[in-house]
């Protein structure tokens, strides 16, 4: 009997913020642009860091756009039937039916390359960020440098008004004014902001 490899597969690259998700995506999108495989890209519309759309171009001319979407259920909708390499940004941001569709899409043939952050700003699992690093053939943890220490960094830090965050702060929070900063375990603050009641009980 002939075996060959068949396509079809889960990547994650996980990663606090500034670890290079994004940068590690995109490479590995312009090299399947190279090997001639037919790609789309979506990012969660969340993310506004490039405007409405961004730009994956290769060194032939070749570009792909990534098409920002609400759901999982939008990504399904728009993936083309011939698609050969399905790329999706800031995965975190996506409802958790994203597993379901990242398993067809897999189970079809496709290579499915997802990003995403993986703890939020409290140190804690991000939205499906864990079933997806459970179900994927291939994961990558990326590290940031610490702004405080300069140690690899494993926490996204939230300031508001240049302080931590509290813990009771949201998940997302929805044109906030919040500012992220890169930080290690140990620089890492999440304050409780009933810290000083729980002490007096
Ligand atoms: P992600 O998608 O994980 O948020 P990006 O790919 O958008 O990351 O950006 C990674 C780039 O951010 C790095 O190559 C570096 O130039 C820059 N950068 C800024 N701050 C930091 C930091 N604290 N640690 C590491 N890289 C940083
Ligand atoms: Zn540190």
């Amino acid at each position: 009997m002939h075996h060959t490899t068949r396509p079809g597969w889960i990547e994650v690259i996980a990663g606090v913020m500034f670890s290079g998700k994004s940068e590690e995506l995109i490479r590995r999108v312009r090299r399947s642009v190279i090997a001639k495989k037919k790609v789309q890209v979506f990012k969660s519309h969340l993310d506004d860091r490039y405007g409405g759309v961004y730009q994956v171009s290769s060194h032939d001319g070749a570009a792909v756009e990534a098409r920002p979407v609400d759901s999982s259920i939008e990504i399904m909708r728009l993936v083309r039937p011939q698609s050969e390499v399905i790329a999706i940004d800031e995965a975190q941001f996506l409802d958790e039916g994203v597993v379901d569709v990242v398993t067809t899409l897999a189970t079809r043939g496709v290579r499915v390359i997802l990003a995403g952050t993986d703890t939020d700003f409290r140190g804690e699992p991000f939205g499906a960020m864990p079933q997806l690093l459970a179900i994927a053939a291939i994961m990558d943890k990326l590290h940031a440098i610490c702004v405080v220490c300069g140690d690899p960094a494993c926490r996204n830090q939230r300031l508001i008004n240049g302080r931590p965050a509290s813990y009771e702060s949201p998940t997302i929070m929805v044109g906030g004014s919040e500012a992220y900063e890169a930080r290690c375990r140990h620089c890492h603050s999440v304050p409780k902001a009933d810290e000083a009641q729980v002490r007096l009980l």
